[in-house]
């Protein structure tokens, strides 16, 4: 199957768990996880029209990127950042998915009022309370959001999380729905900086049970480019 196959068959199989749900499929976005995946497979991905594409790494971020790989689309960073690589990710990304600790947020907040910007934003939860997760834990999420205006340089957007991984179709739902839980209580909190419209849930095998649940982005890597060789 080519990219462009398997991102239409993806958009079918969103649709019908929208409709099913009740929901607008229009409401839910493609985010083709592309780490691993040459520019070439990208320019592919954003031709079939996938909404953003998300990078893992900074290095592949910036090789990608100098190969004018992403023209098109919004890009995304949804892998772990290091405080000292924020320099090379803030202003050169649409949205930092990933965002997992306050360390983090004081160091984008540092680099964007140095380049004078405003960065859009993810909080990423270790909603499986797993130990080889990073992310904040559930409780950390609404007095963090109740102090956001303390970083006026970041606009908080939703939140992210990446659920254990599942033996069995449904496994997830819990997390999901708990994650949607939380992204309900924090976009009644009204604050300048933040504008809730995003839970960023349900990746290859489980983004149809994630729509179920409230998903208004989902982040498909190998159902889009296949198995991932690590080497
Ligand atoms: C790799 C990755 C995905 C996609 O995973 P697949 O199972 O290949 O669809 C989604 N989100 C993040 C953060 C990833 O690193």
């Amino acid at each position: 199957m080519s990219i462009a196959e398997n991102i239409a068959r993806i958009r079918e199989e969103m649709a019908k768990a929208a409709i099913t749900a009740g929901r607008n499929p229009d409401d839910i976005r493609l985010c083709a996880a592309t780490k691993m995946n040459d520019s070439q497979a990208v320019r592919a991905a954003i031709a079939a029209g996938v909404d953003a594409c998300g990078e893992n790494r900074v290095q592949e971020l910036v090789q990608k990127r100098s190969e004018n790989a992403y023209e098109g689309a919004p890009v995304h960073f949804i892998g772990y950042l290091q405080t000292n690589k924020v320099k090379q990710v803030v202003g050169q990304v649409d949205l930092i998915q990933s965002v997992d600790s306050l360390r983090l947020l004081q160091a984008i907040q540092t680099e964007a009022v140095r380049q004078g910007i405003c960065q859009d934003i993810l909080l990423e939860v270790n909603i499986g309370q797993e130990e080889s997760k990073s992310g904040f834990s559930a409780g950390e999420i609404l007095p963090l959001v109740e102090q956001f205006s303390s970083f006026p340089n970041i606009r908080l957007r939703g939140l992210m999380a990446i659920p254990p991984i599942s033996q069995n179709s449904g496994d997830n739902c819990k997390f999901f729905q708990k994650m949607y839980n939380l992204s309900v209580d924090i976009t009644a909190k009204k604050s300048d900086n933040v504008c809730v419209d995003i839970l960023s849930i349900g990746m290859s095998d489980d983004f149809a049970d994630a729509i179920a649940c409230g998903s208004t982005m989902v982040r498909i890597g190998t159902a889009i480019f296949g198995q991932r060789h690590y080497t």
